[in-house]
């Protein structure tokens, strides 16, 4: 029996639905999704493994220009997955305009890995400017195979792992056979926390926000979570902490309530503020956070 395997590297623009492919593709929610640029900050693995292949995914963040160290780190990760993809899938939507980074599209085109190019979102717009679409990408990526999905409907994502099954080398398990992601629960923790943070703050919050996992006991009916919630300044701690705590207190319980469904017992979930201004800029707490090696 030949054995099919391979790394299938996610990459595309900011929102463009990413990470709502991801976790369809591997059937886990294992990256979080909101409407906010930059929800996604590291290559995040999910793998799907079965008797005669396995699919390593990546989801990345969004391609950018950084301005401070956390981007550039986010810039890095992208990299990382250009460079070891035996499957490159392209993500845009049908907001996009096709034309918006040449100059990343010539290099894809260059990189030798071959290219899907997934045209999401179709649920939102009609069947001819979908075809428009696909006939202007095809211009632009002659090289790509071009698919319409709607990976928040479920909409022709079983064709595209077809089509990726189809194309995927041959290749050894890089991973074992259970193996469902690179993170830990740690790293879950963090971001389901993070995803609750980026859903109820405006602003620069979002951006300016990063979640560590200072404590976590395992036990058998009951995982103790201790998270401290980093903001750069002051007043940004307030507005997070909120009127007599209201906030923070929202936050945490939509965070343990999507804990507990992810590891299917009870969570007993801390958090903390704490101010810290140029964690973004700085190596050592970058390092720390798992944004730097
Ligand atoms: P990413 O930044 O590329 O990872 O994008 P996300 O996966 O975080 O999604 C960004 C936004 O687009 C979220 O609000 C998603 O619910 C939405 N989205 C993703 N896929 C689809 C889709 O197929 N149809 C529609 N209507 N919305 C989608
Ligand atoms: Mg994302």
């Amino acid at each position: 029996m030949t054995h099919k395997s391979g790394f299938v590297n996610i990459i595309g623009n900011p929102n463009v639905g990413k990470s709502t492919l991801m976790n369809a593709l591997v059937g886990e929610r294992i990256s979080i999704i909101t409407k906010k640029a930059q929800t996604t900050r590291h290559r995040i693995m999910g793998i799907v493994n079965g008797d005669d292949f396995q699919i390593v995914y990546s989801d990345t963040p969004g391609i950018l220009k950084p301005s401070y160290k956390l981007q550039e780190s986010m810039m890095r990760f992208v990299e990382s997955a250009l460079d070891d993809a035996d499957v490159i899938l392209y993500i845009t939507d049908t907001y996009e305009t096709p034309n918006k980074n040449q100059a990343f599209l010539d290099k894809l085109q260059n990189l030798g890995a071959p290219i899907i190019l997934v045209i999401n979102k179709v649920d939102l717009t009609t069947q001819e400017k979908v075809e428009e679409l696909v006939k202007l990408w095809g211009e632009i990526l002659p090289k790509a195979q071009i698919l319409p999905v709607s990976a928040l409907h479920g909409f022709n994502t079983d064709g595209l792992i077809s089509m990726i099954k189809e194309i995927l080398p041959e290749g050894p398990e890089y991973f074992s056979k259970e193996t469902l992601t690179d993170k830990t629960m740690r790293f879950f923790a963090s971001e389901i926390i993070r995803e609750k943070i980026l859903l109820h703050y405006q602003k620069e919050i979002p951006y300016s926000v990063e979640v560590e996992i200072e404590e976590y006991t395992e036990d058998k009916k009951l995982d103790r979570i201790r998270a401290i919630i980093y903001v750069s300044r002051e007043s940004q701690k307030s507005i997070v902490i909120g009127h007599q705590g209201k906030m923070l207190k929202r936050v945490g319980t939509e965070a343990r309530i999507d804990l507990e469904k992810f590891l299917g017992k009870k969570v007993f979930l801390e958090m903390y503020v704490k101010v810290d201004p140029d964690w973004r800029d700085n190596d050592n707490k970058l390092k720390r956070f798992g944004y730097m090696q």
